[in-house]
This record gives structure tokens, sequence and C-alpha cells, in this order.
């Protein structure tokens, strides 16, 4: 997608702190942490957000989580504790439209909303 701005993260035209990175998954630092530790893990393929997966996508979504508890274990949170949120439309507060999961660690997390 030529406007996104994580598809432009993917192809190395905007700089960013890598955390991972294989052939379908990307995970970086935020550019503004919410938390001690705050990374984004997206797929390299362009999917808007939760509304727009497909049936094609679902192990994708599977993997994801892999790589997640392979961060967070190589980062050292994975005993002590994480929250993955993923913001989804407007009424989600998604503001960037490339599908990414939020992983916030390193201190106890407050405001739970559920
Ligand atoms: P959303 O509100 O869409 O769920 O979250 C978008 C996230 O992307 C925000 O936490 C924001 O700080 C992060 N972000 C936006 N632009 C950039 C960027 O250019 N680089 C990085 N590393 N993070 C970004
Ligand atoms: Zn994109």
């Amino acid at each position: 997608m030529e406007d996104c701005i994580f598809c432009k993260i993917i192809k190395g035209e905007i700089p960013t702190s890598k955390v991972y990175e294989d052939d379908e998954i990307l995970a970086f630092n935020d550019i503004n942490p919410a938390a001690p530790i705050h990374i984004l893990v997206i797929p390299k393929k362009h999917i808007d957000c939760i509304a727009h997966l497909s049936k094609e996508d679902e192990p994708i979504i599977g993997k994801i989580y892999s790589v997640i508890n392979k961060i967070a274990e190589e980062k050292g949170f994975k005993e002590q504790g994480f929250r993955v949120i993923v913001n989804s439309g407007k009424d989600g507060g998604q503001e960037v439209m490339h599908l990414h999961f939020h992983v916030l660690a390193g201190r106890k997390l407050g405001e739970k909303i559920v």
C-alpha cells in the first residue's frame, strides 16, 4: 500500500528500531511508547484491520502470537507478564490502518477496560 506508513517501514523507506523480522512478520519499537516496552508486531502483508481479515489470513494471526512469545522470552518479560492490544477501526481507536499488535510490558499495566 503506497500511502501506508507501516508498509513504508517494511520496505525500509522509513527507519525504525527492529525487534524481529522474518519473511512474513516484522516487529519494531513503537515511536511513542506507552510502557517501558512497547513493541508493534505486524504482518508484512497489508491488512487494514481485524475487520478486513480473510480466511487465508488465519495462519498469520497464529504465527504473530508465536512471534510475540518468542520476543517475550528473548526480552525477558514472558514470565512477568505483558498485554497485547489490537485496536480496530474508528471506535477502536486505530490510527494506522495496517493491522498491528501492540505488545506492552515492563511495568504493572493499569487502566483495564475489560
Ligand atoms: P493505533 O492507534 O493505530 O493502534 O497505533 C498506532 C501506533 O503506531 C501508535 O502507538 C504510534 O505511536 C505508532 N506509530 C505511528 N507512526 C509510527 C512510526 O513512524 N514509527 C513507529 N515506530 N511507530 C509509529
Ligand atoms: Zn500497510
